[in-house]
């Protein structure tokens, strides 16, 4: 199996689903096979790709164990690219699961499940903005974490939230656990601010920050409402630029890591 990138950070609005919907991909479009699994009931990472008012079976179905992660399998305009949606009933799942044995652990048992058949080498989670059971599940089955970071004033509040989140799951459910990295997102080099919180965030956080930074872009706010991620709906476009270098970042990475053998080649 490959690996499961969560995109997490319990705020809104920070850039997490359209840095899932583009990642996800960009990824694709490197012929990658990737699944994108959409954690949110907004929906808004499934009609990010084209998939409007999901009909069961979806997530929902999954995590309640009524349904394969394979049976809620849809396909997308792009060819190496398959998504699981989500729909509104996926916000009683918080609730629900409460009363379920291991349900902590839904996704991750889904997901171990698919790995015989189906090989995706990537799945990218979109996370809801809360650090609930959804985001739990999703951080008990990934191989990583990826945090957009808004470059605005009260970027790094709630991140020790995150970070402790992290460190429980690491210590109940997934030892291994990683940081992928965090990424600065909605960034506007023209004011002080944006600059300055970039600065302060590579000061602290160093290496583990991704040298990919995400301008604000108007088509990465246009592409949702056409149903594709922004690399078809302006591959020329910064936006479009920034996901494409992101993956390779990533990618080249990861190749690294391969090769002093930190990672499994291939994955296991
Ligand atoms: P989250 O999933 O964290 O709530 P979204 O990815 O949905 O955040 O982004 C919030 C809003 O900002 C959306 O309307 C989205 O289209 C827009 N947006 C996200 N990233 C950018 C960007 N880099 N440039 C311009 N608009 C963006
Ligand atoms: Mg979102």
């Amino acid at each position: 199996m490959g690996r499961i990138i969560a995109v997490a950070n319990q705020k809104g609005g920070v850039g997490k689903t359209t840095t899932a919907v583009n990642l996800a991909a960009a990824l694709a479009l490197e012929q990658r096979r990737t699944l994108l699994i959409d954690m949110d009931s907004q929906g808004s990472a499934s009609s990010g790709v084209g998939i409007y008012q999901a009909q069961a079976p979806t997530i929902y179905e999954v995590l309640l164990g009524q349904h394969r992660l394979i049976d809620a399998l849809r396909h997308t305009d792009i060819a190496e690219l398959d998504a699981v949606p989500a729909n509104r009933n996926l916000a009683g799942a918080e609730v629900e699961l409460v009363s379920v044995d291991g349900r902590e652990g839904r996704l991750r048992a889904a997901v171990g499940e698919a790995a015989g058949g189906e090989a995706w080498e990537f799945m990218v989670i979109d996370c809801p903005p809360s650090l609930g059971m959804l985001t739990l599940n999703a951080l008990a089955a990934a191989t990583s974490v990826l945090v957009p970071l808004q470059c605005e004033f009260y970027a790094l509040e709630g991140l020790s939230a995150l970070v402790d989140t992290v460190d429980r799951v690491r210590a109940r459910f997934n030892p291994t656990l990683e940081l992928e990295g965090i990424l600065l997102t909605m960034f506007d080099a023209r004011t002080s601010l944006a600059r300055q919180v970039a600065a302060e965030v590579r000061s602290h956080f160093r290496d583990q920050v991704f040298d990919s930074v995400v301008p604000r872009n108007v088509r990465l706010g246009e592409s949702p409402s056409h149903g594709v991620p922004v690399l078809l709906y302006d591959p020329g476009s910064k936006g479009a630029d920034a996901y494409r270098l992101l993956a390779r970042e990533l990618l080249e990475k990861l190749e690294c890591k391969r090769r002093s053998g930190v990672v499994g080649a291939g994955g296991s």
